[in-house]
């Protein structure tokens, strides 16, 4: 299987191994790496995979699209990334919630939201690329982070051989927990730090750093090149096309459908790196029928589901739902590429970049509309249906995933669609304790971690995961701040 750039328009495709793709990130034309067609699943491939555990599952599909990979090595890998010790109960349980949705909890990982799903076993990816393609130099991974990636890529790099790591987050623009997650972080090759900006801001930081020639030529001076770890690398989307497949099996094997049933999923998006892997699972023939994809005040991705028209020249909200305070959805290019080709996602792209906005052609948008719908949920709408879940099906969702869940609502009330719905569950609620707090009506005496901890034990009545816990008591390691600008400058500094 080879890959090729989202941007590529020319006659005779530049194509790379998966390796290549997941060592580089980006391409070297500013596009996305993609595979050159999708594999397919048929419905006794799925029912092979029902009868298998999660890493095995994993495996699996990995093989499909990493053919340069030794199946052996990412099975390996798998059970690593996946084992019990790391996701303690298992990687992806899918929790029945009501009769038509269930809840697919990403979050039981080191660090408590789906990032880890793919952030466990990427950096093993990495590393066996570096060796694949016969790398000499050291590898930076440089993540931009509206909170939750930045932590859950430093928990899955640190101390990796080969590989050191730098994590920018918005310094207004994470919860008080997901910073110190980050501020603490152990391991001798990591490193954190502050942007005076929104989360945008440092993306477009590091996007810039990563197409920066004179930047690339002073790290091979010295010795490494960038990577990314954020969800443009497809070393990161691949992993979360697993765990689709998974819910499918599991809502199968427990007989809420039958094999060969289509099901709806509901994803809270932000960077559309979640949803798109939805999205390819379904090109790969899992039965799906509608992708709800979830958006909270920062609508931008409903309103050009709804219209075609994609314009991030608006008013940014900084929410109870942080990772997915988005305006520049990255991963939408790599939906408009497959719907539309080349020549298309570079327009696009071109416009977005000069003008802050564009607006799709005709059969584009009918394409997308044929498997997206789009719905945001507003703060208020958030919060009530954050009580609502606990009140009246003792269910306790993170802000994140309860603008899902207030979209899956608005949306059902609006389709009266039934079908079997999978909402995507991507933190666990004491990772936004002061919020969640909040919305069921209990106002915590402080923004302090350790009280907010205390506080949802007791209003939810379940005890915070352990890796949690554990931070309370570790030593902040990391309190610079910079200008997005000076962004470059920190990297080399040392
Ligand atoms: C990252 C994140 C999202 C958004 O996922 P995308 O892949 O960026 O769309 C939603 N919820 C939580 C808790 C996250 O950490």
């Amino acid at each position: 299987m080879r890959y090729l750039s989202t941007r590529d328009t020319s006659n005779d495709k530049k194509y790379v191994t998966s390796a290549e793709a997941i060592k580089t990130g980006l391409a070297p034309d500013g596009g996305l790496y993609m595979p050159e067609s999708i594999p397919r699943l048929s419905i006794d491939d799925i029912k092979d995979l029902s009868s298998l555990p999660y890493e095995k599952r994993a495996g699996r599909i990995l093989s499909m699209f990493l053919t340069d990979y030794d199946e052996s090595a990412i099975e390996e890998d798998c059970r690593t990334a996946y084992s019990e010790e790391r996701f303690p109960g298992g990687a992806a349980p899918l929790v029945p919630v009501t009769k038509t949705w269930s809840a697919l909890e990403l979050w039981h990982g080191p660090t408590c939201a789906f990032k880890d799903m793919a952030l466990q076993i990427m950096p093993r990816l990495l590393s066996r690329a570096l060796t694949m393609t016969g790398e000499s130099r050291r590898a930076h991974i440089l993540v931009a982070t509206s909170g939750d990636t930045g932590k859950a890529a430093l928990e899955g790099y640190r101390d990796v051989d080969g590989i050191d790591i730098t994590v920018f987050y918005p310094v207004d623009g994470v919860s008080p927990m997901q910073k110190l997650q980050m501020t603490t972080q152990q391991g001798s090759n990591v490193n954190v730090c502050a942007v005076e900006g929104n989360f945008d801001d440092a993306q477009t930081g590091v996007k810039k750093i990563f197409s920066d020639e004179d930047a690339a030529a002073e790290a091979d001076a010295k010795g490494f090149f960038f990577s990314s770890a954020n969800s443009i690398n497809w070393g990161r989307l691949a992993p979360q096309i697993v765990y689709y497949v998974s819910a499918y099996c599991d809502l199968a094997t427990s007989g809420r459908i039958e094999f060969g049933d289509k099901i709806n999923f509901c994803v809270p998006t932000g960077n559309f790196g979640n949803i798109f892997a939805g999205y390819i699972a379904r090109e790969m023939g899992l039965p799906v029928a509608r992708l709800i994809c979830a958006s909270n005040s920062n609508c931008v991705l409903t309103d050009f589901i709804r219209t075609g028209t994609y314009d991030r020249t608006r008013e940014f909200f900084k929410t109870m739902s942080p990772s997915m305070d988005i305006l520049i959805s990255s991963n939408l290019e790599r939906l408009i590429w497959l719907t539309s080709g080349a020549d298309v996602t570079a327009d696009c792209m071109k416009k977005l970049s000069e003008d802050g906005k564009y607006t799709v052609p005709a059969e584009t948008l009918k394409k997308i509309r044929s498997a997206f719908s789009g719905y945001f949920a507003d703060e208020k709408t958030t919060s009530e249906t954050l009580a609502a879940t606990f009140r009246d099906h003792g269910y306790l969702a993170d802000t994140h995933t309860s603008v899902a869940i207030g979209c899956y609502n608005a949306y059902k009330a609006e389709s009266g669609d039934e079908t079997q719905t999978v909402i995507v569950s991507t933190a666990s609620p004491f990772k936004f304790a002061h919020d969640v707090c909040t919305s069921l009506g209990y106002k915590p005496e402080s923004h302090d971690p350790g009280v907010l901890l205390a506080t949802l034990e007791r209003v939810g009545g379940k005890a915070a995961p352990a890796p949690l816990g554990k931070i309370l008591a570790l030593p902040v390691r990391f309190k610079d701040t910079v200008k997005p600008d000076g962004m470059k400058n920190y990297i080399f500094k040392g």
